[in-house]
Order: structure tokens, then sequence, then C-alpha cells
């Protein structure tokens, strides 16, 4: 793990505050939407600000850098499949849109299909966390950091648990122990030990809840049966979940009470279960083969969760100075990219690889952008 202290808000917060020192012109909420093109060369750039169109003259060139397409519908359907355009991005600014603006221009993609997901995550908090609050400033962090290095774990196991509960999505183990998938309409959807990433995206809402009974909730209470894990660093168990995830977190002594708190039809979650522990196929959906049934009070659900594409790994085909090229090889003159729109043939799969990419792109592209003609 490579986090930012306090928070990732750290990034544009300080790269932001070095930029206006400079005299970088940052304009905000404004979208670019295509290039301008004169004489054979990329020589700038229009945008939109609302309904107001602007147009950027680039002194030398235009860097590319607005991130990967996971929240494209279109380009997720085009690249990958019309089952993967159903699953919701995390980052929901990843348009894609660099990689329309240079392939209007020529421009080609390479790898276009590898992407990272679906995985399965909790929905996010109601409400940003304190952790997500905390100002990015030095003595905090430096704070943090002293923290870090020197409190007892107890200490520290709430600040841990709250990134934990929030960011990172439930193991497997959890179905393959013994917990099922439910969806809105109170229905098994699928057998969980196969496919339950995908198949969330396709249920109404593209949401699910785990449903588990005290025989599986004893287990994930301590090592080995974590619900969540960021490796070498923390375990979330499930009374971690109750503590600072309680807006996804039910423990009931019937299934009317769970279904209710839920918010699903009873019938239908008493039917799904009913059928689960018989070991009867119901709804097309398999029995529970030798997991465990759901009959020891108190029932227990966690959710709701979702599937989600974390990023995609194609961009565009790049020269090794980071100019875009088309589909002869050629550089498209005065048009570069950098971070996820410059990644070129690339496949980054290491903990703090893409953003390292993005800073070193960056600079790379930057340069060539600045100073060659
Ligand atoms: C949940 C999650 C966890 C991750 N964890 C890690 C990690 O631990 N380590 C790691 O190395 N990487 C991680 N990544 C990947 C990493 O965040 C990205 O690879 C990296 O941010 C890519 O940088 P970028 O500058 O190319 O794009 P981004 O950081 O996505 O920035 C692109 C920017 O362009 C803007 N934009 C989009 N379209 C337009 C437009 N038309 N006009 C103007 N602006 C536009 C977007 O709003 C966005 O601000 C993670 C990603 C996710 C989603």
């Amino acid at each position: 793990m490579h986090n930012v202290l306090p928070n990732s808000h750290a990034f544009p917060y300080h790269l932001g505050r070095y930029c206006r020192k400079l005299g970088v012109d940052i304009r905000l909420n404004t979208r670019a939407k295509s290039l301008v093109k004169e004489g054979g060369r990329i020589t700038g750039l229009e945008a939109e600000i609302g309904v107001e169109k602007i147009r950027f003259k680039a002194r030398r060139g235009v860097v590319l850098v607005a991130g990967d397409y996971s929240a494209s519908e279109e380009y997720k359907s085009e690249f990958v499949s019309e089952e993967v355009a159903l699953v919701d991005a995390v980052n929901v600014t990843a348009t894609g849109d660099g990689f329309r603006i240079a392939l209007e221009q020529g421009a080609t993609m390479v790898n276009a299909g590898r992407i990272r997901g679906p995985v399965m995550r909790f929905v996010p908090p109601p409400h940003t966390k304190f952790i997500q609050r905390i100002p990015p400033l030095r003595t905090f962090t430096r704070l943090m950091r002293w923290s870090f290095e020197n409190l007892p774990d107890f200490f520290l196991r709430p600040f841990m648990m709250s990134f934990l509960t929030t960011a990172l999505g439930p193991s497997f183990e959890l179905t393959q122990q013994g917990a099922i998938l439910i969806n809105r309409d109170g229905y098994r959807f699928t057998d969980e030990l196969k496919n339950q990433n995908m198949s969330v995206s396709r249920q109404p809402e593209r949401l699910a809840w785990f449903i588990f009974d005290e025989d599986t909730a004893s287990r994930f209470t301590r090592w080995p049966y974590f619900v969540s894990t960021a490796p070498g660093v923390a375990y979330a168990y499930l009374p971690d979940y109750r503590r600072t995830r309680p807006d996804l977190f039910v423990c009931v002594k019937t299934l009317d009470e769970l279904a209710g708190r839920l918010g699903l039809p009873s019938d239908a979650l008493k039917a799904s279960i009913e059928a689960y522990n018989d070991n009867r196929s119901f709804k097309g959906i398999p029995g529970r083969g030798s997991r465990p049934a759901i009959c020891k009070l108190p029932f227990y659900a966690l959710g709701p969760a979702k599937s989600y594409i974390v990023f995609t790994n194609g961009s565009l085909r790049v020269s090794q100075q980071l100019e875009v090229l088309d589909g002869t090889g050629h550089p498209i003159l005065g048009l570069y990219a950098a971070g996820s729109n410059g990644q070129g043939a690339m496949l980054l799969e290491g903990h703090g690889h893409h953003l390292g990419w993005a800073f070193t792109s960056g600079r790379i592209a930057g340069r060539q952008a600045a100073f060659c003609q």
C-alpha cells in the first residue's frame, strides 16, 4: 500500500498550490471537447464551461491527461463487452474524453479492453468520514505519520478500520463460508461461488446484500476469516463493520425483520433462503451444495454492495516521448498524452505504479510539449 497522508486530496491540494505559485492558469469545471488543428498540427483545444464555449491556443503542444474510460458506457461496450458496460465506475470522472478527443484526430488505442474489475465493494457511507475531511496540512500529516510509527495498534485501529470498511470490498471467503447474495427483489440471483462480481450489475438498481447467520458471523470475528483487508496493513472483521459502518450492518432475530430493515419483499427472501437451505435449485439458481444452511439465529446482512470497474488499462498509442501516434505509427504533431491517456502498451500492476506513471509521464509529456518543436 502507498497511502497518502492525510488522504488523497493532498495530491490536488499541494500540486494546485504549487502550480498557482508558478502562475499556472487552472480552470475548474471546464470540459475539453475537441482539438484544433491548423497546418497539419494540433494548435489548440476547444472546451465548454457550462453552455459557454472557449478556445485555448497552445503555444507548442497539447497534453491530454483526462484519465481512463471506466465511467464511459460507450467505451466499455465498444472495448470490452455489453455486459461490462453496465458496471459502474469507482471514479465517475473517468469519462474517456481524452481518448475520444485523440481518436477523432486519427490516434489509435492499444490494449483497449484491459480493465481492473468488476470487483465488489460496499456502497460509500452516506456522509464523508472524518479521515477524508482532514485538511492536507503539513502539521496534521506529520502528526499522523508520527502516530503511525509510534502509537500502539489498539490506538490506530479505529483509523485503519475507517479506511478498510469504507474503501475496500468484501472478501470472497464470506460467500465461500456461507453468506448468500440477495437482490433488491429478495431473490438469490447467482451461484455465489462462480460469478458474483459480474452478476450483481444485472440486478435491480445494481445492488446486492450479503445474508448469513450466526454460524458464519461468529467465524468472521477473527483471523483467518476477515471481511476486508489491506494486505500487510490491517484486517476488518464483522464487529468492525458493526462499529464503523452501521449503514451497512443489520443483525436481527427473524427473516421478516431482516426483510423489513433492508426494504426487501419478505416472501421472496424467505422462499430464497428456504430453497437454499433445502439445497434446491430456485429460479434457476443452484442450491447450496456443501455450504452450510442459514438457520442459526440471529440473522445478519451486510450491504448494499455493488460491482465496480476500478480503472481501465488501455491507452492511446504513444512514442517514448509521449507523442500521440496515428494509425501509421507517426506522431500527430503537437499532441502528447500522459497518465492513463499516455500509458501506451504498458500494463501497470503493482501498488503505486499508476500514480507513479501519472506523475512521471506528466513531467515527460509536459517537457516535450514545452520544449520540442
Ligand atoms: C479506487 C481507486 C484506487 C486506486 N488506487 C491506486 C493506488 O493505490 N496506487 C496507484 O498507483 N494507482 C491507483 N489508482 C489508479 C490511479 O488513481 C490512476 O491511474 C491515476 O489517477 C491516473 O492519473 P491520470 O492523471 O491519468 O487520470 P486522473 O487522475 O483520473 O485525472 C484525470 C482528470 O481529468 C479530468 N477530466 C476528464 N475528462 C475531462 C475533460 N474532457 N476536460 C477536462 N478534464 C477532464 C477528470 O475530472 C480528472 O480530474 C486507483 C484508482 C482508483 C479508481
